[in-house]
């Protein structure tokens, strides 16, 4: 395995290649920043992308649920759980890490989209297979904004 703080990228802003973990040398923008302006000396102003609420809802439900399944498996009430749960919990912690739980998407190289697709597309489904707990879970995000600091 590589260190991850070495994985370089070509920025979103200005196309030079940068870490990934670190901000690109000639503009500043990193992961997770949108360009709001561009000024004609070539600095660019940024603003934090906005928190895909529906994806942090997502991944913390495919590991939650994820980890309910193996549970219940390893009880004896479901064999599947068993395997499926830790490939569930798997692809929540995969995407959880790709997406820094919702904050940063836009800006993602398209590799760490891919790695975070089957942790979302499960969370997702099951966010849609089960609204009130979603909409509940959506409530509590509302009330805890301090929350975004984890
Ligand atoms: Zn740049």
């Amino acid at each position: 395995m590589t260190n991850s703080g070495a994985k370089t990228m070509s920025c979103k802003n200005c196309g030079i290649d940068m870490y990934k973990d670190g901000h690109c040398d000639a503009c500043g923008w990193r992961i997770g920043w949108m360009p709001v302006a561009q000024s004609s000396d070539g600095t660019s102003t940024f603003v934090m992308e906005p928190r895909h609420k529906f994806q942090a809802v997502a991944v913390l439900l495919v590991t939650v649920i994820g980890a309910i399944a193996f549970i219940v498996g390893v009880s004896g009430n479901g064999v599947a759980g068993i395997f499926l749960g830790p490939l569930m919990i798997i692809a929540g912690i995969v995407a959880w890490k790709k997406t820094r739980l919702g904050k940063v998407w836009q800006g993602l190289p398209s590799e760490d989209k891919w790695a975070a697709l089957p942790g979302l597309l499960a969370g997702g489904a099951i966010a849609i297979m089960i609204i009130p707990i979603t909409i509940i879970i959506f409530a509590v995000f509302s009330m805890l904004p301090r929350w975004d600091q984890l």
